[in-house]
């Protein structure tokens, strides 16, 4: 191969398996990799020799300081420089990066969120490296750091962030899944593992314009905007502008995101104006959640190089399409089998077949959790708003695997249909109608050829969360699955997988769902179905400490009660803390921007009504009356929810974080927000542009 962009900038910027096998002595770099692949622990001599040859390596790049780079429970990341610096005397030092520096640190993390987990006085945190994730290199104005990937665990060993969980469900699923393969007939596996794609949906807009608007600066959507009108977004010409802006954002995070050695094809997306999507190729769980953490990371800061604004909020414009994130999952064994394969016979292939029968129990059976951890509070303007999946969650199989499911119901699977055709078979079912594809779109958890989508997570969210769930859930039922057939003599181990599958599938097939999610018929049938319905995140928080959701993350060591106790408890207090703040965004923007400007148009119009009413008495003044009338209405009835906004909050104030706290907000504060959102939204229609404080919808959305 020449060397193109591409291969002089892949992985640029990382200490991978390459860089290190070149670096470091082979006797090390052996046992170094033994580590990884076994899972064990890192022996302090290998960690010494890896944390010299990465400072090096990062030395020579440039790099001044090193961190490690955590996942805290607030959903983004967090950091804390330290130089490489070490005193050796008042007037000298020398540049040393430890093993043990290396392996473990200890943030001051008293201000993360813990939800009780560690009272303020014993703030201790600990930071220990995943070295399965490699380091990297943070470079912009602020100089080069070492970026060490970790996990942020408390004194006491409970998890305080979402990557330790994340790892713990991984090695979960690997177990059960090993255990699985090797009852199959799949001697050599030695792990499962998770892969997964997390496609990311994003928003450009004009950094000026945005800066003009209070609610995204600090809400990141708008909490006030009428609709712009019909045509101006087919204006060719803003369209012809905004590719070049938009194209060479792109390039250059594509030459970023490479440099991290991510693999990143960028695309144009077309629902909404202003927004894009950008699909990495996908890689183990852990880095694909740390990759996405970066991608979201490296689009902010490089849209402001473009003069742009990346917004990642779920639904930052009412009334247009938000953005959400597609979690691809798959799972692959370390001899390149993948589980999810059908394969071209998937009849005859027994393996998938049960994987996906106990992914079909397990998603059946813990719907709730799986919808929470698709649940911010951005994320309820968008599940059950007819442009992302409902909050209904339901499998789509395809027409393939639903004959396949269908055969299985009635006892063996003989037969698969090809394209449009049957495979000779016993149970050969007539063909079905065939999907068009955007049908499919409409499922929040879709199989999509050797892998499952799940639709539902939010554009802001990590992708921990879900992905935590989904292999808990489906570790569990591996789980019951191995302990059965561990139990069945040889001869009959074949029919007892056919039971099972045919079992399960019997008992789920209420979660599947291959017609339109959107439709409200699907709202009946799935309440028909007893399926359950969870329309916003608060309503999804109660079902983790259910006992049924405490028993399989214990049963898999993933979370402990008090784990997810805290984690209720941080979610509840997320809640109320993202209300209250758009609430007092709201209420500074009418108070200060919307109804003084309201206040100065009437006083325009009065003014023009008298001085025409002076100079041709005669003039019919109807209209500009009729207008002055309509806009006082509107000013009292936004003054009106304004007082009553503002009581509300007042009366939140003294609440204790919580539960109660959290439904306040959800159902008394969120309606008053409502309230006042309409009125200022009809005084943006009929008040002068010119005296309009904030650029519009139409500004946004259309002029990037
Ligand atoms: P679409 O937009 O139709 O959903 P894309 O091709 O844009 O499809 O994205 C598919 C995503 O799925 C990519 O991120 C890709 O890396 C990921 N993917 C493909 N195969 C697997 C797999 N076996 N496991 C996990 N993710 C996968
Ligand atoms: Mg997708």
């Amino acid at each position: 191969m020449g060397t193109n962009v591409f291969d002089e900038l892949f992985g640029k910027n990382v200490f991978n398996d390459d860089v290190m096998q070149r670096r470091l002595p082979k006797d090390v770099y052996k046992s170094w990799k033994k580590t990884l692949e076994n899972g064990e622990d890192l022996n302090s001599d290998i960690a010494n020799v890896v944390a010299h040859a990465m400072k090096e390596w990062a030395l020579e790049k440039g790099a001044t300081h090193f961190t490690h780079w955590f996942q805290p429970m607030t959903g983004i990341t967090a950091e804390k420089h330290d130089s490489f610096l070490s005193p050796l005397s008042e007037s000298r030092a020398v540049l040393e990066f430890k093993g043990k520096e290396l392996i473990k640190g200890e943030p001051d993390a008293s201000s993360f969120p813990s939800g009780g987990l560690r009272a303020t006085f014993e703030a201790r945190g600990y930071t220990a490296w995943d070295c399965t994730s490699p380091a990297f290199l943070k470079e912009d104005a602020a100089g080069v750091i070492l970026c060490i990937p970790t996990a942020f665990c408390s004194y006491t060993g409970e998890a305080l962030d979402k990557k330790t969980p994340l790892l713990r469900s991984m090695e979960a699923i690997s177990k059960q899944g090993v255990r699985i393969m090797h009852l199959m007939g799949y001697d050599n596996v030695k792990k499962v593992s998770v892969s997964v794609g997390a496609e990311q949906e994003y928003f450009l807009v004009d950094r000026e314009k945005y800066l003009k608007r209070k609610d995204l600066v600090f809400t990141g959507r708008t909490l006030f905007g009428a609709m712009p009108p019909k045509g101006q977004e087919m204006d060719d010409h803003y369209f012809g502008a905004i590719k070049e802006r938009i194209a060479s954002f792109m390039k250059e995070l594509n030459e970023e995101l490479w440099k991290l050695g991510i693999l990143a094809k960028t695309q144009h997306n077309e629902v909404a104006p202003a927004q894009h999507e950008l699909a990495p190729i996908y890689s183990t769980a852990n880095i694909a959640t740390d990759h996405n953490q970066m991608i979201m990371e490296m689009m902010q800061k490089i849209a402001k190089r473009h003069g742009l604004e990346c917004l990642l909020h779920e639904k930052p414009f009412a009334g247009v399409n938000g953005s959400g994130k597609h979690d691809n999952w798959s799972l692959i064994a370390d001899t390149g089998v993948n589980l999810l394969s059908p394969g071209k016979e998937p009849h005859k292939n027994k393996l998938f077949q049960l994987t996906l029968a106990a992914i079909i129990k397990s998603v059946d059976e813990y719907a709730e959790i799986l919808r929470l951890s698709a649940s911010c509070p951005g994320n309820d303007h968008r599940l059950g708003a007819n442009e992302a999946p409902p909050a209904i969650i339901s499998i789509f199989l395809g027409e393939q695997l639903d004959d396949i499911v269908k055969q299985a119901i009635k006892g063996t699977v003989t037969s698969s249909i090809h394209g449009d055709d049957l495979d000779t078979g016993v149970h050969v079912l007539p063909v079905l109608h065939k999907d068009a594809t955007d049908r499919n779109r409409t499922s929040p958890f879709a199989f999509t050829g050797n892998k499952f989508e799940f639709r539902m997570v939010g554009s802001s969210m990590s992708v921990a969360d879900c992905n935590i769930v989904l292999n808990t859930i489906v570790a569990a039922e591996f789980e019951r699955i191995a302990d059965i057939l561990e139990n069945v003599p040889d001869d009959k181990k074949d029919e007892e997988i056919d039971n099972i599958i045919k079992d399960n599938i019997t008992k789920h097939k209420r979660i599947i769902f291959n017609g339109d999610g959107y439709s409200d018929d699907w709202v009946f049938e799935a309440e028909r179905r007893g399926l359950p319905n969870i329309k916003t995140m608060v309503d999804a928080i109660p079902y983790s400490l259910e006992e049924k959701s405490i028993k399989v993350f214990e049963s898999q060591n993933v979370f402990s009660k008090t784990e997810l106790e805290s984690r209720a408890e941080i979610m509840y207090e997320n809640y109320s803390k993202t209300i209250n703040i758009e609430a007092r965004t709201m209420i500074d923007m009418a108070s200060k921007q919307f109804i003084p400007s309201a206040i100065k148009y009437t006083r325009e119009l009065a003014g023009s009504i008298n001085s025409v009413r002076e100079a041709c008495p005669e003039i019919d003044l109807q209209v500009q009356i009729d207008i002055l009338t309509e806009v006082s209405k509107l000013l009292a009835d936004a003054q009106k929810a304004l007082m009553k906004l503002k009581n509300r909050i007042a009366e939140s104030e003294d609440m204790p974080e919580g539960r109660a706290k959290a439904e306040y907000f959800n159902h008394t504060i969120f309606k008053v927000m409502g309230e006042l959102r309409k009125p200022i939204d009809k005084l943006e229609m009929i008040v002068d542009k010119k005296d309009w404080p904030v650029p519009s919808y139409g500004d946004l959305l259309f002029e990037v």
